[in-house]
């Protein structure tokens, strides 16, 4: 137990403070002579879930002084027009930086398209190279989501050097390079990580040891009181909609783990939504201003 003393890692809060950060440095930046920072999000299909994250990526930039486009695509695009996409945006010299939204049609290979994408310009930070220099520590772009979720335990004041931490899913695009970043010797870093997923045999056990545990799993309930050690740190990556008749759009999001049960023994949890989700657009923010910080 916690003794009734959790802390809420508001990521909404500190987003806003980062937004205002940044669009500071965009001033600075454009006063020096520079044309703002420019991002263009490729979507392909009708996914509502991606239309809304990517709505709210292009609503950020403007907050944040920055340059946007956004390219959308029908469902049928092929594989061919979606790589053409890429090349043109590759070769843009406008454009600084430029993700393109998962996840795609299923008749479209997300792989061979990532690889496509300048490791120059792949602010997603899903390219091969990108994840190979956060593998090596070499600087590169660092995917957002946990570039957002450590800049949030830094600012909580969140020790991670020696500490265990156990991040539950191992995707490309979350479990994987959050368990590498947080291994890394650096300041955010430096933590023992044990890397669990489908086939972990005794979930429980592994996150009973941690004092951070890193939820990426799409499952609500996923993460238990009784499966944390007192005072543990919880960030919750996951996101579900979970239909509820009372909520204004019919449903709500839920996160993996049972928020309410957790709060009488974590140390410190974010909240879902309103924790990881609006930490990730500024990792995303901060890579796109790196980009532009690299022109030649
Ligand atoms: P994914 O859907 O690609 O993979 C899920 C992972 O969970 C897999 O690695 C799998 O091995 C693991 N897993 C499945 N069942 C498990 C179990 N019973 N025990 C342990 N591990 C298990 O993952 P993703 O794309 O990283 O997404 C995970 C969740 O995070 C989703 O809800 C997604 O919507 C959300 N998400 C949120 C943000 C954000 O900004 N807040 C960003 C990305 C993803």
């Amino acid at each position: 137990m916690n003794g009734g003393t959790m802390m809420i890692l508001d990521g909404k809060a500190l987003s806003a403070q980062r937004v205002a950060q940044l669009a500071a440095e965009v001033e600075d930046f454009v006063a020096d002579g520079a044309a703002p920072p420019h991002l263009a999000a490729v979507l392909i299909g009708d996914d509502g879930a991606s239309k809304t994250y990517v709505e709210h990526k292009v609503r950020k930039c403007a907050a944040a002084g920055f340059r946007s486009t956004l390219i959308e695509r029908g469902a049928d695009t092929t594989q061919e027009e979606l790589l053409e996409i890429v090349e043109g945006l590759n070769a843009d010299p406008m454009l600084d930086g430029f993700i393109v939204q998962l996840p795609l049609p299923a008749h479209l290979d997300a792989a061979s398209v990532i690889e496509a994408i300048d490791p120059r310009k792949d602010v997603d930070g899903f390219h091969p190279e990108n994840m190979g220099r956060l593998a090596l520590g070499l600087d590169g772009f660092v995917p957002a989501t946990p570039s957002g979720i450590v800049q949030m335990l830094a600012h909580y004041g969140i020790e991670t050097c020696g500490k265990h931490a156990v991040v539950i899913g191992r995707s490309d695009i979350v479990g994987t390079p959050m368990a590498l970043l947080l291994s890394r010797n650096n300041a955010m870093g430096n933590c023992t990580v044990t890397l669990c997923h489908s086939r972990t045999v005794n979930l429980a056990d592994e996150v009973r040891r941690a004092d951070i545990v890193v939820a990426a799993v799409g499952r609500p309930g996923t993460v238990t009181a009784d499966m944390l050690k007192p005072g543990a740190t919880v960030i919750d990556v996951g996101i579900t909609p979970v239909e509820d008749a009372t909520a204004k759009r019919g449903y709500r999001l839920k996160g993996d783990v049972d928020f309410e049960g957790a709060k009488a023994v974590a140390g410190a949890m974010t909240p879902v939504p309103g924790g990881v989700g609006p930490m990730t657009i500024i990792g995303l923010l901060e890579n796109t201003l790196k980009a532009a910080k690299r022109r030649t």
